[in-house]
């Protein structure tokens, strides 16, 4: 069980007044607090920030600039060039907190809507967001002073990932992961319930492994949380061993009733291939899927290994508009549990084919 350091967050709530109107916000998560009565300025664009005042005002983002969530500081995996510039930019200016305005984007926030611009732990400016729709009511104030009460406090302390090993020290590894971890608000039972349910069954499964390689089953902590602390934990740890890496397997999504599960591959050299493919002619609750990239077999592609994701068909099909993933809608009513046990029997007869 490798440690590492992490922060929990309570929600207390937030208010912001302008004139004589209420505005509905919610606090970005891991934000700081603040309680501030200031003129409000705004910025739709990068450029417009730029040219921006920002000391002492509470700074209104909406339009362009905030369609998509912020990727956080030190997310390392993927982080545009654009995001980073605008982190940068909003430290510079230092506003005494920012009031995010947002629509609907599911592939990189998952099925929330208004979705937090700022969602980051290490970004130490209060920030709170709220839909669109508020926004708008909101740019009349502009120029004007408004009041923002947020509630918001960060706990330090310390996260896991849960590591099992079987089979030969040292041979070519098989590392199966699924994250442990949720975001907050949501039972987490697609994302990942399930994955962990899976991880589980092949402990048990492959409780009697006497194969040529060395299995490891991996429970993440961190896919869902700002800074991916417990992938970061494993990439470390692992930094001159990915060669070793022989196939890596991740389970996120899986199990939805709706549709069949897929297997999803990525760099498997031609051996590989073929047997992936006769696992899911053996198995014919699972197919081929799309390649998608928003989940832990990423770090693995990154280093260049091959890997599997497992997931459900439906979902990466309809990443970009669902909503279900990180809200209240996923529970376990929306499991198919006998898809759970049928991947998880295709991935031990996977395995076993690998000598
Ligand atoms: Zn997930």
């Amino acid at each position: 069980m490798p440690e590492f350091d992490a922060m929990d967050w309570i929600d207390g709530g937030a208010t912001l007044k302008a004139g004589d109107l209420n505005f509905n916000v919610l606090v970005s998560p891991y934000s700081n607090g603040c309680s501030v009565n200031a003129e409000l300025v705004s910025a739709s664009t990068l450029d417009e920030l730029e040219n921006l005042n920002c000391s002492g005002k509470l700074l209104f983002l909406h339009g362009e600039i905030a369609k998509e969530q912020l990727m956080p500081k030190n997310f390392v995996f993927f982080n545009p060039e654009e995001h980073q510039r605008i982190i940068a930019l909003l430290e510079k200016k230092a506003p005494l907190a920012i009031l995010c305005a947002t629509g609907r984007n599911a592939s990189l926030a998952g099925g929330v809507y208004p979705f937090p611009l700022i969602e980051d732990g290490d970004f130490n400016i209060p920030s709170v967001y709220m839909k669109d729709t508020e926004g708008e009511k909101l740019t009349p104030f502009i120029g004007q002073p408004v009041s923002l009460h947020s509630e918001s406090e960060r706990i330090f302390g310390k996260g896991y990932n849960v590591i099992g090993k079987k089979g030969i020290t040292g041979a070519d590894r098989i590392v199966i992961t699924a994250h442990i971890d949720a975001k907050k608000g949501t039972p987490g039972a697609i994302d990942n319930a399930t994955g962990v349910a899976v991880l589980l069954l092949l402990a048990e499964l492959l409780e009697n492994y006497s194969g040529s390689k060395e299995i490891e089953l991996v429970a993440l902590n961190g896919e869902d949380y700002f800074a991916v602390p417990g992938q970061m934990n494993y990439v470390m740890a692992n930094q001159n061993k990915f060669d070793t890496i022989a196939l890596n397997i991740n389970i996120d999504g899986a199990g939805y009733k709706v549709g069949k599960s897929a297997f999803s591959l990525f760099n498997l050299p031609e051996e590989l291939h073929e047997k992936a493919l006769e696992i899911m002619k053996e198995h014919p609750g699972i197919v081929e899927g799309i390649q998608w990239p928003q989940g832990d077999h990423s770090i693995f592609v990154q280093y260049n290994r091959p890997a599997i994701a497992v997931s459900s068909k439906w979902f990466i099909e309809n990443i970009d508009s669902q909503n279900i993933t990180h809200t209240a809608n996923d529970t376990i009513d929306i499991v198919d549990c006998s898809r759970i046990v049928e991947l998880a029997k295709a991935i031990e007869a996977f395995i076993l084919k690998l000598q």
